[in-house]
């Protein structure tokens, strides 16, 4: 097939890299080839670069879109806050009603602290784990992404423990212990010494594992024992595996609960809900929690209008949703076992995982087996043929991907892993 004309990205990075670093505003975004793509228009799920190109979307916004780029309902919500005046950093009346909103939706939302990104709110759930223990140690486990802080931005594969940039201090993740994600057993090794356990309660950035059975009980079982916060990170997993996140879905129910991503309606947002007595120390004032973009009324009032059209089609939307990811990642995997190409997917709602050099995983520590830069080839291909993913190859559907979509991607699908062959 003729390679689409990125012309006009290429002159866009070529003269953007002169004063933004590696010219775009945020690492990965810069490492799409054969070139990142600049996107002029996004409308629904379909994205228009600068040369014209046409792409469905899978990334949607690295997840925070499931209701798409343009939903009615946060676009006019968004409309009617901007016409009262940003009133940024004032206290309005949508903080309560989040909130609230939020205490109806997710199992543990007793009381809900907003800042303005995912990884802010890691941030003040360990502050809050540590005020409430008068502990230091945190447990993480390899290969969970929960943001860019120092303290916890490492071990991000299963194989490497280290920082996971130059320019890290080590001593800020001096009290962080590490444990392989999934592994039941080794939760008997926790003791009361740690502040905190954080967990992707759904392992949706080391590749979409599902928690096998037992272990996320596992570990709420040993941190209830020894009086240690258990912070689910539901940034990725709240409102994206059903309307009470991976807690509702697994039944297992933490103390503090990290939000972000689909909870602002596409807009920036952070949060840490949890148990009244957990939070007590932010709702005393005693704890500081500060930020001038906390609650802004604009990402409030986006995020309320999202939660509130997910709680009234929650019943519909997700069994599609999740179906419509099972159904792709069958695809693949039939597509692979009938050419021989070692490649799977794996789903966990509606998020998917591509893999290339491996014909299916059963722990993270099989990532060590995939073929990073085949997968990378593999997104490649796709962008050719108008996919637009991750280019690790995680995928994020949304609402309004409809079956033609679909048809579509399953189409690009076969023919890019036919060019695995050559
Ligand atoms: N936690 C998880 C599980 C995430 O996937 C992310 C971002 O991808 C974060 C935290 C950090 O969120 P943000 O990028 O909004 O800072």
């Amino acid at each position: 097939m003729p390679a689409p004309d990125y012309t006009r990205s290429r002159a866009y990075r070529a003269a953007a890299c002169a004063h933004l670093p590696f010219g775009v505003s945020s690492t990965p975004r810069g490492r799409q080839t054969p070139v990142p793509v600049v996107i002029e228009d996004a409308q629904g799920v379909h994205l228009t670069d600068l040369d014209g190109n046409r792409y469905i979307d899978f990334t949607l916004g690295y997840g925070p879109l499931l209701l798409g780029h343009t939903p009615d309902c946060v676009q006019a919500a968004v409309s009617r806050e901007m016409a009262r005046g940003l009133r940024t950093a004032t206290v309005h009346r949508g903080e309560a009603a989040l909130a609230d909103l939020l205490a109806d939706c997710v199992p543990t939302a007793e009381q809900t602290a907003f800042v303005t990104t995912g990884t802010e709110a890691v941030q003040l759930a360990l502050r809050i784990a540590r005020a409430a223990t008068g502990r230091l140690k945190i447990a993480k486990f390899r290969a969970n992404y929960h943001g860019w802080i120092d303290n916890l931005h490492i071990a991000g594969a299963p194989d490497n423990d280290g920082p996971s940039t130059i320019g890290q201090d080590p001593a800020a993740s001096a009290d962080v212990v590490l444990f392989d994600w999934g592994d039941a057993v080794q939760m008997a090794s926790l003791d009361s010494s740690f502040a905190a356990v954080i967990l992707e309660p759904a392992a949706i950035n080391p590749g979409c594992f599902a928690p096998p059975p037992g272990f996320l009980e596992a570990v709420r079982i040993a941190t209830r024992e020894h009086g240690i916060v258990l912070i689910f990170d539901e940034v990725i997993t709240g409102f994206r595996l059903g309307l009470g996140g991976a807690q509702q879905r697994y039944g297992v129910l933490p103390d503090l609960t990290v939000l972000g991503k689909v909870l602002g309606g596409g807009l920036p947002i952070g949060a840490v809900a949890g148990r009244r007595d957990i939070m007590h120390d932010v709702a005393s004032g005693r704890l500081l929690h500060r930020g001038t973009f906390n609650g802004n009324p604009l990402s409030l009032a986006a995020g309320f209008a999202a939660v509130s059209h997910l709680r009234i089609h929650a019943e519909t939307l997700y069994p599609r949703l999740d179906a419509m990811a099972a159904d792709l990642c069958a695809h693949v995997n039939t597509q692979a076992a009938r050419t021989g190409i070692p490649a799977c997917a794996q789903a966990v709602g509606s998020a998917v995982q591509l893999f290339v050099g491996t014909k299916g995983l059963t722990c993270i520590g099989d990532l060590t087996q995939v073929d990073r830069a085949a997968t990378g080839r593999l997104t490649d291909a796709l962008l050719q043929r108008g996919i637009y993913t991750l280019p690790r190859g995680l995928m994020y559907l949304g609402t309004p991907h409809d079956d033609a979509d679909m048809a579509t991607t399953r189409q690009a699908l076969s023919e890019a892993l036919e060019t695995l062959r050559t």
